[in-house]
């Protein structure tokens, strides 16, 4: 073992120091322990097995399950110097053979592969390579508890068994309770020490945005983009037709704007990343799958203009803004209509129960009246102690009252219908519509017909989603989202329960901006940013690999604020290794100086 884990790294990685516990679990690594690790998205679990890899004789093998992101991060070892490969079916038969007999002469410290490619040659991949580890990436796959179960990760649960010496470390970014046991579980780990890092990301703003009508929510979303100028966003929509629309009304209002969702070729998906990381388009409308892997740190600001279908994917996304640690904003949109379709979805899943229960939680968040924080700690088993004074309920705190008679009449209503309707026939009917299906049902002959008509629709809407989270109402995804009352309900109907329900909040429309939110730069070093970015762009187009290959953008800031023009100095700079100055520091010095010079 020549190199401590401080001095790799250092020398291959550029950093000065490690994040909590990266260190702690590098040495458990290194002398054989199996470990778990949690970690938020960007919270660097990559380094917790690279670094553990260069210490011990053999080669790492990684388990991930995007061959579209192995190759990125093999690329990123490379330019810093580390022998890395993949194997995955894509390559001819030659390149495997390469790669494999690579792996026979030591040439390799870390081979990503995918679980179905490492299963099904197991037996050849590993006396190839005599592993000096396994790393199991996004373990959180092979868990059924998990929100994104691959088959392929089960038999993942023999390697165990097959190298009972040597050391597995499984990582995730997400995982509850029951899931993290069922990883260990599944992978068969021996006494694996879990490792949990803080999922409180302070300097993101929580905010719920409940039950905003569709041409409303577009215009409050486009003077909110007005309000931050240049600064990056995420637009996450549910489908691949409402990116489209989204974008095509921000296109409209002005805004540069791109879409980017699974229906699209390659090429064009990877253009659009890496427009977004060179600054070239301000905002991206995505399905889920945009920003898996992406490390742009300048993100400012994530709305979501529909609800997610869980907590794990709700904060994964929320998680892409503000990785530089400046404050960032989150919005999202949350209403009924949504939800039903949610709901539907889910019922339908190949895991109706788990995703149900799943879709639970997130309207939970959506509809709570305490934290968020607290709630979003909460799901991923972390307290919160105080409130966090950066959501919407913190900055608007809700009150309560006595909804008694208020829901007495939803579910007598609801109780008269036989339990038959949904929730717009029941508000017409609270309302006293006279509309052709209300008149053709005769239910204005009903006594409870007009019994709300006091109320506007919007806030009996709102008013049957806080029955729906308290237990009172549930609704029948299969019979056409028909409102049922419950046993709680019942007795509530009946005068043997009280209900309390929460005073709608006024739905104030977003300010416009908030000044000085980042702290401003001089231009100057704006001026070089930009000129050090055009040549990332450069060497990222001719190695083709992604801009934070080359360097990351904290990386560029850190070189446009000190100017380094001397090796030593460039050395200081976070992100450059000694493989990463020999390959670039050279002409990113030379930019600096002839900037300087002008
Ligand atoms: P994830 O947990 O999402 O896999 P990564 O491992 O990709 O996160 O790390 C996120 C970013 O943080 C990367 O750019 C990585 O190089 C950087 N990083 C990791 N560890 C450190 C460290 N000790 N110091 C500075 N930067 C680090
Ligand atoms: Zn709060």
């Amino acid at each position: 073992m020549a190199l401590q884990a401080q001095e790799i790294l250092k020398k291959y990685f550029g950093y000065d120091e490690f994040r909590p516990q990266q260190e702690e679990i590098i040495q458990k690594v290194v002398s054989g322990k199996d470990v778990l690790v949690l970690m938020p998205t960007g919270g660097g679990k990559s380094m917790c097995y690279q670094v553990p890899a260069l210490m011990r004789e053999g080669t790492c093998i990684v388990v991930s399950p995007l061959i579209s992101l192995m190759k990125d991060q093999v690329d990123a070892l490379k330019t810093n110097g580390i022998a890395a490969a993949y194997l995955n079916s894509s390559q001819s038969y030659k390149q495997q053979q390469d790669i494999l007999e690579a792996c026979y002469k030591n040439e390799i410290a870390l081979l990503y592969v995918s679980p179905e490619k490492l299963i099904s040659e197991l037996a050849m991949i590993t006396q190839m390579t005599r592993p000096s580890m396994f790393a199991i990436d996004e373990a959180h796959c092979i868990s059924a508890w998990g929100h994104d179960f691959r088959p392929e990760y089960i038999q993942l649960g023999l390697l165990r068994n097959r190298f009972p010496d040597i050391p597995f470390v499984a990582l995730t970014a997400t995982a509850d309770k029951v899931t993290r046991k069922d990883i260990i579980k599944q992978l068969d780990l021996k006494n694996p020490e879990t490792f949990i890092s803080s999922f409180n990301r302070k300097n993101l703003s929580l905010d719920v945005r409940i039950g905003i009508k569709p041409k409303q929510k577009m215009a409050e979303i486009i003077s909110f983009i007005k309000g931050h100028k240049e600064e990056s966003g995420i637009i996450y929509c549910m489908s691949r037709s409402r990116c489209e629309e989204v974008a095509s009304s921000l296109n409209d209002a002005g805004i540069t704007v791109a879409f980017y969702h699974a229906g699209m070729s390659a090429d064009s998906r990877s253009k659009v990343q890496e427009d977004f990381l060179n600054d070239e388009v301000q905002v991206v409308c995505a399905t889920i799958a945009f920003g898996m892997g992406i490390d742009k740190s300048n993100v400012r600001w994530v709305i979501h203009f529909n609800l997610p279908k869980n907590m794990e994917g709700y904060y994964q996304e929320i998680g892409r803004a503000g990785r530089d640690g400046l404050p960032s904003e989150t919005i999202l949109y949350y209403n009924y209509a949504d939800l039903q379709m949610l709901n539907k979805f889910a019922a339908e899943s190949g895991q109706s129960e788990i995703n149900l229960e799943k879709l639970k939680r997130m309207q939970n968040y959506a509809e709570a009246d305490i934290c968020r924080r607290k709630i979003l700690l909460n799901y991923f088993s972390e307290n919160l102690e105080e409130n966090c004074g950066n959501c919407d309920i913190c900055h608007n705190p809700r009150q309560h009252f006595d909804g008694t008679v208020l829901v007495q009449k939803a579910l007598s209503a609801i109780a008269r219908m036989n339990e038959k309707e949904g929730a717009t026939m029941v508000i017409d009917v609270l309302r006293g519509s006279m509309k052709a299906e209300v008149v053709e049902a005769g239910y204005d002959k009903l006594k409870t017909h007009g019994a709300g008509a006091g109320i506007s629709a919007f806030d009996w809407q709102r008013y049957l989603m806080q029955m729906l989270n308290l237990g009172i109402l549930e609704m029948a995804y299969d019979e056409n989202f028909a409102l049922k009352i419950t046993d709680y309900g019942k007795h509530i109907l009946f005068g043997q329960r009280r209900a309390e329900l929460t005073i709608l909040p006024v739905l104030q429309t977003k300010e416009k901006s908030k000044a000085a939110r980042v702290p401003a730069k001089s231009n100057q070093e704006d001026a070089l940013f930009d000129e050090l970015k055009r040549i990332r762009r450069q060497f990222s187009v001719e190695e083709e690999v992604p801009a934070y290959v080359i360097f990351s953008d904290t990386t560029l800031r850190e070189m446009a604020k000190y100017r380094p023009v001397t090796y030593r100095d460039m050395l200081t700079i976070t992100g450059v290794g000694e493989h990463k100055l020999e390959k670039y520091g050279k002409t990113f010095m030379a930019t600096i100086d002839e900037f300087m010079r002008r």
